[in-house]
């Protein structure tokens, strides 16, 4: 904890919400700058261009990013020497296939090399990503590389109606509110940025009923979170008896795959359906879903390419190109998730980015049978379940599967059978199923789906 941190902890809570707005204030003064606004309207511009005209934009884009690199990091100037690549001659992104598959392993060790030093140090932030392993990768990004993915999340956020001005409750991973803390508020509001923070390891049975109060006083219009999170909220006010005594506009979820039982209990409580995007800190890809609930890749945003799993699979690697980070070119960076692509490429609104049917989640979100066999795509085992809270899927060293259930009251014997039957009817695994009050969240607060921690071989 910081010294920053723990004098934090000891302020009186008016002077917290003075401290969050002091925070928020800085933040927004450099993501909201004249700057980025400029740029968001020429986003909202580039969303709607023909399919012919975003290739040549990304054309340019491309040679601008790989020219950056050849003149500043040795890195990629050396790359490119050895197979004989000039950026300035790049004429068709075919050619991109001459370069490896770059992963945050190999980013991590030749870091040093990679980035571009002719940037000046107050131009560039560091980002840090968390890394399902445990490895995390800390990058330089440049002002212009955040305000275009804040652009991007803006626009998408315009095209469901929300604006700069629309009031926002979070729940998100900080620790804004002090674990000592007993009694509400449970939340700190930030006014430069519209947000009111909504602790998340404050929420439980005792403590519901006060912020479905501070919901009802304030009338905030929109939710935003992880979706384990907003769904837990959702599930205790459905066992509470509690309701909102107005409706939700917006609820947008990030950073976890939604998952079916959430968006059924998201929809039970506030008769609202969820909106998601895919983002990741690495500039590599951005995926929107769009007004008719279609996921789009954001094609002007980066370049990237969908590599096929197998001959027989609609199922895709998701490898990304970033366009906007001068200070370290993301190049075909392996984003370790798989996507399957929509049969259907044509979409009412009339965006040109291919759509997306399902982003299935990390390429380690899958356990392996008794013959080998890897098998994916676990939520559905869960479709059919609406009376279940949380769930966690562990595959311990030996290979048994253990699939931890926090459920809800409604639970019931049929729920268990029906549940068994889903897993004995797909799968041919050692299992247990194991029911706990929660489920334990990351650092970062995210609800991991699928953990394994096996060790035998795939086939
Ligand atoms: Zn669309």
């Amino acid at each position: 904890m910081s010294l920053q941190e723990k004098l934090y902890k000891h302020l009186p809570i008016f002077l917290q919400n003075v401290a969050c707005s002091i925070k928020g204030q800085k933040i927004a003064k450099r993501r909201y700058a004249p700057e980025f606004f400029k740029m968001f309207e020429s986003l909202r511009y580039r969303d709607r261009i023909t399919k012919k005209e975003m290739e040549q934009l990304q054309l340019k884009r491309l040679r601008k990013s790989l020219e950056t690199a050849y003149e500043n990091s040795t890195y990629y100037r050396n790359l490119f020497d050895s197979l004989r690549f000039s950026p300035q001659n790049l004429e068709d992104f075919s050619q991109l296939a001459m370069f490896p598959i770059l992963s945050k392993q190999t980013i991590q060790e030749n870091l040093s090399s990679m980035i571009n030093r002719s940037i000046p140090q107050n131009e560039v932030t560091e980002a840090t990503t968390s890394g399902t392993t445990g490895a995390g990768l800390v990058f330089p990004i440049t002002l212009e590389c955040e305000w275009e993915t804040w652009s991007i999340w803006w626009r998408y956020r315009y095209a469901h109606g929300i604006t700069f001005d629309t009031w926002c409750a979070v729940f998100g991973a900080r620790n804004i509110v002090p674990l000592g803390q007993k009694k509400p508020p449970f939340w700190r509001t930030v006014s430069p940025t519209k947000q009111i923070m909504f602790s998340m390891h404050h929420l439980n049975k005792n403590s519901i009923t006060s912020y479905v109060d501070a919901f009802n006083k304030s009338k905030i219009p929109w939710i935003h979170g992880h979706p384990s999170t907003i769904s837990n909220f959702a599930s205790l006010m459905l066992e509470s008896g509690l309701k909102l005594d107005y409706q939700i506009e917006h609820i947008s979820i990030g950073s976890e795959n939604l998952l079916e039982h959430q968006i059924y209990l998201i929809n039970e409580a506030f008769g609202t359906q969820p909106i998601q995007h895919y983002g990741l800190t690495e500039p590599v890809a951005n995926i929107s879903m769009c007004e008719h609930g279609k996921l789009h890749i954001d094609e002007d945003y980066s370049y990237v390419e969908l590599l096929p799993i197998d001959n027989n699979s609609d199922k895709y690697r998701l490898i990304g190109t970033s366009f906007s980070n001068d200070a370290l070119l993301f190049l075909r960076y392996d984003t370790n998730d798989i996507i399957t692509l929509a049969e259907e490429q044509q979409c009412p609104c009339g965006r040109s980015g291919r759509i997306i049917e399902s982003i299935e989640g990390r390429k380690d979100d899958y356990i392996i049978m008794r013959d080998g066999t890897k098998i994916g795509r676990l939520s559905t085992l869960f479709r059919e379940q609406m009376h279940i809270k949380e769930a966690q899927i562990r595959q311990e060293k030996d290979g048994k599967v253990v699939f931890y259930i926090a459920k809800s009251e409604y639970y019931t014997d049929e729920d268990e059978n029906n549940l068994i039957k889903e897993i004995e009817a797909r799968l041919d695994i050692d299992y247990e199923i194991v029911h706990v009050d929660n489920i334990p969240k990351t650092k970062g607060g995210k609800l991991k789906f699928v953990i394994s921690d096996y060790e035998g071989k795939e086939k």
